[in-house]
């Protein structure tokens, strides 16, 4: 069931910024949605939008099967935990928790069980009774989880939560947020620029570039199958390598200088040719070693190798082509920095974008 509906929705700031244009989005109940991209592609703005605190310039938003776009956000039943926490200094945790349900004129009992529950869920039992500033940054993010927890929306709205926390600590809140949100079951939305939180919390991913959506699609699906350049280069570390070619009619193959790959035949073939320049997109794993049935030879020379203990990234010139290779495991002796390299490549999990839409040449 869709719980979270955005219909043509646009907003601007002034006459010059479009912040968001044109969005639409369509959210399962009980999913948990990534909005990702760039900074300044309109994430924020999209989540305030869903929360009411932006108010859109056209376009409709649903909640739960009704037209919110009108609705002031103390009645959308929306939470939203933000990057500063927004904690009182001078209220205890548990003030701090209950803080919106007073406003709400909730009773002084159901408040007590609301954040005794919270607190329970979030392992917080035992620092209600301090004051932010006594706080570590791991346990002021659990309180504001727990004061977005308590109002027992059915739509949570993430901006950035785990910005300020260190590296270890931000592991272990992404799985305190799934586990969370597994637990509760409401609908989640989670703004990040951080490809690697949205590859591993999202159920899907919403990537946006310039305040439009490029697409929308499970982690696995935008790694394999990006819809257009733009996502296969922002999804990925390192990127994938792009070489800029186009189709040779008569060979019937990918030519960019003298690398010449036979076109693949899921893949419609371009039909003004030679005009249409295309870019072949290859992921630093599929420039593989060892030669295999059907693939096609890349000689390269060796510029930089990066030792990253489990797997090798390394870094050739082509020419002026510059191509990035990961290599599980141990590294065979003959890869040493300046010297030559063959990689073999299979020409079926290269992606084609034409190069000046940006759109794949395969449909997905
Ligand atoms: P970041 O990751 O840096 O937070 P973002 O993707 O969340 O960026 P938004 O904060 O949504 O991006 O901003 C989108 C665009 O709208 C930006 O160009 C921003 O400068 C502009 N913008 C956002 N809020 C306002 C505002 N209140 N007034 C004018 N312009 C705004």
């Amino acid at each position: 069931m869709k719980d979270v509906i955005l219909e043509n929705v646009s907003k601007r700031f002034g006459e010059d910024v479009i912040a968001v244009h044109e969005l639409n989005l369509e959210i399962e109940k009980g999913e948990f949605l990534v909005l990702l991209g760039p900074s300044g592609c309109g994430k924020t703005t999209v989540l305030r939008l869903i929360a009411g605190l932006e108010t859109v310039t056209r376009g409709k938003i649903s909640i739960a099967g009704s037209d919110v776009t009108d609705t002031p956000p103390r009645e959308r039943n929306i939470a939203m935990v933000f990057q500063n926490y927004a904690l009182y200094p001078h209220m205890t945790a548990f003030e701090n928790i209950a803080f919106g349900l007073r406003l709400q004129k909730v009773g002084a009992e159901e408040i007590e069980s609301r954040v005794r529950w919270a607190a329970g869920i979030l392992g917080i039992g035992d620092l209600l009774n301090r004051r932010p500033k006594a706080l570590s940054g791991g346990e002021r993010q659990r309180i504001a989880l727990g004061r977005a927890l308590v109002r027992k929306p059915s739509v949570f709205l993430f901006d950035e939560p785990l910005s300020n926390l260190d590296a270890k600590l931000r592991v272990q809140m992404r799985h305190e947020i799934l586990n969370l949100h597994r637990q509760i079951g409401a609908t989640a939305v989670y703004v990040t620029h951080d490809q690697f939180e949205a590859m591993t919390m999202g159920d899907r991913i919403a990537v946006l570039e310039k305040g439009e959506l490029r697409q929308v699609a499970t982690p696995g699906d935008l790694y394999h199958k990006p819809k257009n350049r733009f996502v296969a280069e922002f999804i990925g570390t390192p990127a994938i390598n792009i070489i800029r070619g186009s189709f040779d009619r008569q060979k019937g193959k990918f030519v960019s200088g003298d690398l010449e790959i036979p076109w693949p035949e899921d893949v419609p073939k371009p039909t003004d040719s030679s005009e249409t320049q295309i870019d072949l997109g290859i992921r630093p794993e599929s420039l593989l070693t060892e030669p295999s049935d059907s693939a096609v030879e890349i000689n390269c020379i060796i510029e930089r190798i990066e030792n990253l203990g489990g797997e090798h990234h390394v870094y050739s010139s082509r020419g002026d082509q510059q191509l990035v290779s990961r290599i599980s495991g141990n590294l065979p002796e003959r890869i040493v920095e300046s010297k030559e390299i063959k990689f073999y490549f299979n020409f079926r999990e290269g992606k084609l974008f034409d190069s000046e839409s940006g759109l794949s040449l395969r449909d997905c």
